[in-house]
């Protein structure tokens, strides 16, 4: 089941071609705000997101093609994210001749958050803000969507605890000040286009991933190879916190992470989870005194 947000706050659940607006069924205004419908219908339906796919008959049904796909979740409780977290990719951080980038991996450091009003949709384009002299970089990244809640989660029930999955981009701007400024931009975590609910994913830890940016390839893993795996993720992050339906866990980066520019269009693949087709423009927002600092 593939689930989205559609045409300003509508939701949806898309089959082959079409998009049924399933919006007026579950008693959502499209206009409310704070936007939290979907994150209602994942507690909802936490436990049965088969569910979601009964009771459609005689619904508006809309071609795909016609609807403009929106953030599939845009006002989740917490982003969470996990730093380098697939063996080659550490390796490549221990090479970097920068010396910027933490050596540590995810079963060492932990997990840090980002900014949930750095989420954008899969419709949207990434808007590098106006910092000169500074990279900014793609890092390609499963995103796991909790549906049951919980603290302290152990590690044989956390899967129970996945509501489904999506693609997810961590945007990022190089340098040595603060992660969660450094990540935080509006637009610097694309997700999309939908969230595959976890009875469609049959086996999380063997899903193929990949990213190009203008047609040539820069990341290319397989979830086997995560360092700190999905159920350990979420055991570790609801030992600290307590998760809640509609939390985005952002399961760190493999290795090919590089820089992009204005007029690069970035292509996430995940396989059987969806795909993300992304334009990078120049943004004129977001400059600040503390970038002219040294990056080093
Ligand atoms: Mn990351």
């Amino acid at each position: 089941m593939k689930l989205v947000r559609f045409n300003g706050g509508h939701v949806g659940l898309v089959e082959g071609t079409h998009v049924i607006d399933i919006t007026e069924r579950e008693g959502i205004d499209p206009a409310a705000w704070p936007p939290v419908s979907i994150v209602q219908i994942i507690a909802r339906y936490a436990q049965t997101p088969q569910a979601l796919a009964g009771n459609v008959e005689g619904l508006p049904t809309l071609p795909l093609a016609d609807v403009r796909l929106e953030c599939p979740i845009d006002w989740p409780n917490k982003v969470i994210a996990f730093p380098a977290n697939y063996h080659a990719h550490i390796e490549e951080q221990k090479r970097s001749k920068t010396g910027l980038i933490s050596n540590f991996a995810a079963n060492g450091q932990g997990f840090f958050l980002k900014s949930n009003s750095s989420l954008s949709g899969p419709s949207d384009p990434i808007i590098l803000p106006p910092i000169k002299g500074r990279e900014v970089h793609h890092e390609c990244e499963l995103a796991i969507i909790i549906g049951k809640g919980g603290r302290d989660i152990p590690l044989e029930k956390a899967i129970d605890h996945i509501f489904g999955y999506s693609c997810l981009l961590d945007m990022v701007v190089r340098g040595k000040e603060e992660r969660v400024m450094r990540k935080s931009f509006d637009t610097f975590c694309p997700l999309g286009p939908w969230i595959m609910t976890a009875d469609k994913v049959p086996d999380p830890t063997n899903i193929d991933l990949e990213l190009r940016v203008n047609g040539d390839l820069r990341q290319k893993a397989n979830t086997r190879d995560l360092i700190v795996d999905i159920p350990a993720m979420i055991n570790m992050a609801s030992s600290t916190m307590t998760l809640f339906p509609g939390d985005i866990i952002a399961t760190g980066t493999p290795s090919g992470v590089g820089p992009i520019v204005a007029g690069d269009r970035i292509v996430s693949v995940i396989r059987g989870v969806g795909e993300l087709s992304l334009d990078v423009i120049q943004g004129e927002q977001g400059f600040h005194d503390i970038w002219n600092k040294p990056a080093t």
